[in-house]
């Protein structure tokens, strides 16, 4: 259970990373939109999913080291729970170890 939760939030961390550095891409192309395309950020390794999101909204929910994006419906329950619900994601805060871990991991967080 414990190391399930473990490998949930590196999982869903390493996804973060991923998608912090498509912001800095999309920041440095500028395309002209103030949205982004991230990646569905539920940790599931088979996950491909893409989530549209407002650059200034992606800034408000990565100021919290726990909160991530998810599809609609891929939030794990047992891990996490939904604080938000969008037509295009839901926002999820990790609790227990995960929250930890992803707190440890947050690469804003020196
Ligand atoms: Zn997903």
């Amino acid at each position: 259970m414990e190391e399930r939760e473990r490998r949930l939030g590196r999982n869903e961390a390493l996804f973060r990373e991923v998608n912090e550095r498509i912001e800095r891409v999309s920041g440095a192309l500028r395309t002209g939109t103030d949205t982004m395309t991230i990646l569905c950020e539920c940790g599931n390794p088979d996950c491909v999913e893409h989530i549209e999101v407002s650059l200034s909204e992606y800034e408000r929910v990565r100021a919290e080291s726990t909160h991530f994006f998810v599809r609609p419906g891929h939030a794990k329950l047992d891990v996490e729970e939904v604080i938000e619900h969008h037509d295009e994601y839901d926002v999820v805060r990790k609790n227990g170890v995960a929250g930890e871990i992803a707190r440890e991991l947050d690469p804003r967080d020196d």
